[in-house]
């Protein structure tokens, strides 16, 4: 007979507490405890000199109330950052009361599922730009008998979502102020496009662009005497700028935690402490060797990590060890090909053996996450036993964490 679950189980992990990485199931997506810690303790510290800047983290990253909850607490935070439905409930349900839906929901069953968190007693924000989904957004707190936190979206040159102008964001805050079950709680202003801008004056122009934007709305409210209690933006590559520029009051950091070979190609300004550790990797093992080519095939394919923003990298270390670093190339959904770049050292004692383990730096960390069920939280071993044992090796999983918030994004 054939039994179904409707749940994923526990018991599908690739990995228990405990267990070495040896004895991880690939491919996997391992977090580095250690690393992830001294991320967030880092980002506190670089906020620190902006007292009434709160630092709300996106939880698009990881999608998972177990993180979050840890990640709140080393930050001194009070919320999160989601961008869907399905992740603020991931949330809700992992006991974190403070949401922000930092995207606009327009379908009526997401809405009335976001006024039931609300009327649960989590305190719900999301963001709109029109007074039709405004009026949406009343009638499902109403009916669910609760208030909705609204931010109006402003458009500052990504061109995806948000109203244009001043006076649109003034004609929206009194829309929303003649309602009884919406409360109007300022202004969201966020520019994707410009959190992997390489050179680090070009971001700072241009973040300085948005920051006149943002302030030209505020400007417009206070005239109109609307107080906006919120602005809020910004994300792992510009965070810094918008807290400085005395407008903001919030920003909303996602990648920090994890950080990716996209964000590692940022180039950092002077004094920046924005250069995040990775704790984010791919567990894989190599399953094929062909030394006539001088390829290693691993397990981890389009299934198994993102390419959007492109290939997964070697850690340094395998440089050292073989004298160029090896380049994952796509195999297609269940493969990666490793290779060495055109006119390196080819010997076949230069590609790992057969069943050999490599941690892979995903490109994104968001898509990567998003592939996934379970977070393989490990530590470093020598924490708990002072044992000098192989890189490989040296890390034992402490937690597994379901990912409640993945999947398309209903
Ligand atoms: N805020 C919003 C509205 C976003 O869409 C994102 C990411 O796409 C972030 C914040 C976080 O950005 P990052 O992960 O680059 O820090
Ligand atoms: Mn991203």
């Amino acid at each position: 007979a054939i039994r179904c679950s409707a749940t994923i189980s526990a018991d599908r992990a690739s990995a228990r507490i405990g267990d070495r990485l040896s004895g991880v199931d690939t491919p996997a997506l391992l977090m580095d405890l250690d690393a992830f810690e001294r991320n967030c303790g880092k980002l506190r510290r670089t906020m620190a000199p902006f007292p009434g800047v709160a630092v709300r983290p996106h939880a698009k990253a990881h999608k998972c109330a177990d993180v979050a909850r840890l990640q709140l607490q080393l930050l001194g935070a009070k919320g999160v950052c989601c961008q869907k439905v399905v992740e603020a409930e991931a949330m809700a349900e992992g006991g974190i009361t403070d949401v922000l839906l930092s995207n606009e929901v327009i379908a009526p069953k997401k809405i009335d599922r976001l006024a039931g968190l609300a009327a649960a007693g989590a305190r719900v924000g999301v963001c709109f730009e029109s007074v039709n989904n405004l009026r949406q957004l009343q009638s499902a707190a109403a009916a669910s008998g609760t208030c909705l936190d609204v931010l109006v979206e402003l458009n500052v040159g990504q061109d995806r979502c948000g109203v244009d102008s001043p006076a649109e964001v003034v004609a929206t805050a009194r829309a929303a102020a003649s309602m009884d079950n919406v409360r109007f709680a300022g202004i969201q202003a966020y520019h994707g496009g410009l959190q992997h801008v390489r050179d680090p004056q070009d971001r700072a122009y241009r973040v300085g662009k948005v920051v006149e934007r943002t302030r030209a709305a505020v400007q417009a409210l206070v005239a109109a005497g609307i107080p906006c209690e919120t602005v809020t933006g910004g994300g792992t590559g510009t965070y810094r700028l918008e807290a400085a520029s005395g407008i903001f009051t919030e920003v909303q950091p996602g990648s920090f935690a994890f950080n990716d070979a996209d964000y590692s190609r940022n180039v950092q300004a002077h004094g920046s402490t924005g250069e995040w550790e990775q704790s984010l990797w791919v567990l894989t093992q190599v399953m094929s060797v062909s030394p006539s080519r001088g390829l290693a095939v691993v397990d981890a394919g389009t299934k198994a990590v993102s390419l959007d923003s492109g290939p997964p990298r070697l850690p340094p270390h395998y440089t050292q060890l073989y004298g160029a670093t090896l380049e994952y190339a796509s195999g297609g959904d269940e493969h990666g090909k490793l290779l060495w770049p055109q006119g390196a050292y080819q010997l076949p004692m230069h590609l790992p053996p057969l069943g050999t383990l490599l941690k892979l730096q995903p490109g994104h960390c968001d898509p990567t996450v998003n592939l996934y069920d379970w977070i393989i939280a490990v530590r470093s071993e020598q924490q708990f036993s002072g044992a000098d044992v192989s890189r490989e090796d040296s890390q034992v999983v402490v937690a597994v964490w379901p990912i409640r918030g993945r999947g398309p994004g209903h």
